[in-house]
Formats: structure tokens, C-alpha cells, sequence
């Protein structure tokens, strides 16, 4: 009788602690988004007067807020006014590289970030994710510079949730002709090198194996002035394509532009001379990813010189890019440590972004360039907000329309459904 009384208590207690998990479950996995204005990619202009259901990872229904039923079982967050918008997509960083400003090369900054033990980087990549997410930034696509797959290693601990930060779309390795960017003595893994289009097929094995969506090809290498052959970069591309790759290209100079462009490469990175011509008979226009650092970030480094004409320049390159009706994409190509001047990789990254509004796009563009615009470019769910899109969001308290420096007074950061912070306060990251 006492050991039956015993089992009995004993499944009483299974069942309350199963409904109690169970209950904690729905409450958590369910959230009601109320008093906000969100932003419609499509009239780019506001919503207001309507709330958001999220369930899971997904906004599940955008309804009427006069028919908000406070006793759901959702937890309500009431935004206080907020303008909400999709969480920023960085198109273009490296994670996994952090080296000193102080250096007096590229070459040298990328060698010593490569030489670092993989645990160090993988300590680098976690702060700078974790920054990352905390400046807004609910999607990063990282290009190389991150040795052998650790920016896969890093997403699986994001996705694990071993470790804070964005969704990592990753491409492993750089694909370039010999020599790299660096000497590989340093580390063998940090590039892929490939000399002829008999390699093409082994050299994409390795990138199938690892599940990366993208892999990054160098058309040029500015440091070793090396350009790619236009067969072994169609090659490249048409067969990447076969299998479901993507290919983002690496281009300094015009005549590797235009090589990217009639390649059909499915985005250009940096794109820091336009081509003498744009192709003509291009099936879809393409995506340029747009990297170039602030004045104010190309002045601090040790290296750089020419800085104002650099950067002049990006005014008449959007203006062409415009013209042509390609995409602009927005990434900021962090990869540096500017720890004199910004106190992450976020916020070098956030200022990059706000720096464009000197260039001649309008904040819409702007917003566009690293929300929808990137999220089509990376074919994802993500980068606006509507019925079964990813519950990646941001709230700001000010709107960033009128002044994209409010971009930065964040109220709320949600990703994949998940609530970051909450509160001015909550969301300041150091
Ligand atoms: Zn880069």
C-alpha cells in the first residue's frame, strides 16, 4: 500500500512538473508585439495601429490591435510607441579575424589573425557575434579570413546556443589563385588555392561537405595584383551554381567587375571601381555589396592612404550603380580591431552603415541596402516584416527615417522570435 501511495505520488508529480514545462513552453515560445508602428518594406513607409503575433522563429499573424486579448496565454510586450523594424543583415564581415589597428599592411593584419590559435579566434568570433546582435545586426553573411570553417564552427555554437550572436551564412575559405592574400606558412587552411579549371570540382567537394550556402572567390587580390582568368571564374561560378552554391566575388578593379558581372556572379564584394561599361543582356541585375569604410574609420587606419579619394569616389560609384538599376547591399567588411575608436566590431559595423546617408542615398536606400535588399541576396526569410517571416526585428524608440542616427535607439532586439533586450537601458551593449 505505502509503495502504491508512493507511485501514485510519484506520477502526480510527473504530471504537474510536465503541464508546468509545458505551460512555460507555450508562454515562451509565443510573444505579442503591441503599440508600435512597423516598417513596410514594400511603400516603405510605416504601419501603425497593429500588433504582431511571433510563434517560434516565424510572425505567425499581424492583426488589429483593438482585437488584442490580453488574457492569451502570449507574453505582451507593450513597445511604447516604437518604430519597429527587420533586424540588420551585414552582408560582408570576417568574425573571425580581429587584428591591430596599429599593423602597417594588410598583408601583415591578415597574417597575424590566421597565425592565432583556433580558440582564440573562436574567442574573437563570439565577441564580435555577440556585438554584433547587440547593435542590431540579426544576420551576417562572413566571407573568409576565418580559418578552416570556423565561421561554420561559430554559427553551430550560435545555433546551439552555446554562444550569442547573429545567423552566420558562411562560406569558409576564400577561393583565390596563387599566392594569397597571405603566406600560407601561416596557416594553410585560411585560403583555397586553385591554379586551373581541371581543380574546380575537387576544390567545391570541400564546400559541399560543410553545408556553406556561399563560397567567396578572389577575381583579384589587391595585395599580390593578381587577377583570375575569365574561364577559370565562369567555371567556377557555373559549377558552384550546379550545386546549389552561391558565389560572392571579390573585385578591386574595374576589369575585375566586369569579369564578376558577365560571370553572373550572385553578388560582387567592394566594387571599389566600376567597369569602363556596364555588360549589356544581364538576366537579372546583379547584387553589389558595398564595403567601404567611413572617413572617419579609413583615417585611423595606419596603412590606408588616400582616404578622401577613396571614399569620394563611392558618391559617383552609387550614382552609377543607381543608373544601371543594380541592387546595393550594405556590409562593412569589419575586420579589424579599432579599439581606439569604436568599442566593438557592432558598432564599427553600425557605423560603416550609418556613414553611407554622405553619399547620396536616402535612408530608405539605406535601410533597403541592409534589410530587404540583403535578405533577397542571401534568399532568406528574413529582412522584412509580414505573415511568416523570421521574427528578426528591431524597435527603436526614435525613427530612423527622419535621422538614420536613431538607428541606435534601440528598444528591443528579437531574434529568430527570442527577445535579446528589452528597454533602452537593456539593449546598451559593452
Ligand atoms: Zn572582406
Amino acid at each position: 500500500m505505502k509503495y502504491l501511495k508512493i507511485v501514485f505520488l510519484f506520477f502526480i508529480l510527473i504530471f504537474f512538473t510536465f503541464k508546468y514545462f509545458a505551460h512555460k513552453n507555450a508562454s515562451t515560445t509565443c510573444t505579442i508585439l503591441t503599440n508600435l508602428k512597423f516598417y513596410d518594406s514594400e511603400s516603405s513607409n510605416y504601419i501603425s495601429g497593429k500588433s504582431l503575433l511571433i510563434n517560434g522563429t516565424v510572425i505567425t499573424n499581424i492583426f488589429e490591435s483593438t482585437n488584442l486579448e490580453y488574457n492569451n496565454s502570449c507574453k505582451v510586450v507593450d513597445l511604447n510607441s516604437a518604430f519597429v523594424f527587420p533586424g540588420l543583415i551585414d552582408a560582408h564581415t570576417h568574425l573571425l579575424a580581429l587584428d591591430s589597428q596599429k599593423v602597417t599592411s594588410w598583408k601583415q593584419a591578415l597574417q597575424i589573425s590566421a597565425a592565432k590559435p583556433t580558440m582564440m579566434r573562436l574567442f574573437i568570433g563570439e565577441k564580435n557575434a555577440k556585438s554584433m546582435l547587440y547593435e542590431g545586426f540579426t544576420t551576417v553573411r562572413d566571407l573568409g579570413n576565418s580559418g578552416n570553417f570556423l565561421d561554420k564552427e561559430l554559427n553551430s555554437r550560435i545555433t546551439q546556443n552555446i554562444s550569442v550572436g547573429p545567423e552566420i551564412i558562411f562560406s569558409g575559405p576564400g577561393i583565390t589563385i596563387s599566392p594569397s592574400q597571405i603566406d600560407l606558412k601561416v596557416n594553410p587552411y585560411e585560403y583555397t588555392i586553385i591554379s586551373n579549371t581541371s581543380e574546380v570540382d575537387a576544390v567545391l567537394k570541400k564546400y559541399i561537405a560543410n553545408d556553406a550556402a556561399w563560397v567567396k572567390i578572389y577575381a583579384d587580390n589587391s595585395i599580390n595584383e593578381n587577377l583570375i582568368s575569365q574561364e577559370l571564374l565562369s567555371t567556377l561560378i557555373q559549377k558552384a551554381k550546379e550545386h546549389k552554391l552561391k558565389v560572392a566575388v571579390h573585385s578591386e578593379f574595374s576589369q575585375s567587375a566586369l569579369l564578376a558581372l558577365q560571370a553572373q556572379a550572385n553578388s560582387i564584394e567592394h566594387f571599389y571601381e566600376a567597369p569602363d561599361r556596364a555588360p549589356v543582356s544581364m538576366p537579372t541585375s546583379p547584387y553589389i555589396v558595398i564595403t567601404d569604410f567611413s572617413l572617419d574609420v579609413c583615417n585611423n587606419l595606419n596603412f590606408q592612404s588616400n582616404c578622401n579619394q577613396k571614399i569620394l569616389s563611392l558618391k559617383e560609384r552609387l550614382n552609377w550603380l543607381k543608373l544601371n538599376s543594380y541592387k546595393i547591399v550594405f556590409g562593412s567588411d569589419g575586420v579589424l580591431d579599432f579599439s581606439s575608436r569604436f568599442k566593438s566590431r557592432g558598432e564599427l559595423s553600425m557605423a560603416s552603415l550609418l556613414s553611407l546617408s554622405q553619399y547620396g542615398l536616402s535612408n530608405r536606400e539605406i535601410i533597403a541596402a541592409a534589410t530587404s535588399t540583403a535578405a533577397d541576396m542571401l534568399e532568406l526569410p528574413s529582412g522584412r516584416i509580414g505573415i511568416s517571416k523570421t521574427a528578426d526585428l528591431i524597435a527603436l524608440s526614435s525613427d530612423p527615417l527622419i535621422d538614420l542616427n536613431n538607428l541606435k535607439s534601440k528598444a528591443l532586439i528579437m531574434s529568430k522570435g527570442n527577445i535579446v533586450c528589452l528597454g533602452v537601458q537593456g539593449c546598451s551593449h559593452d
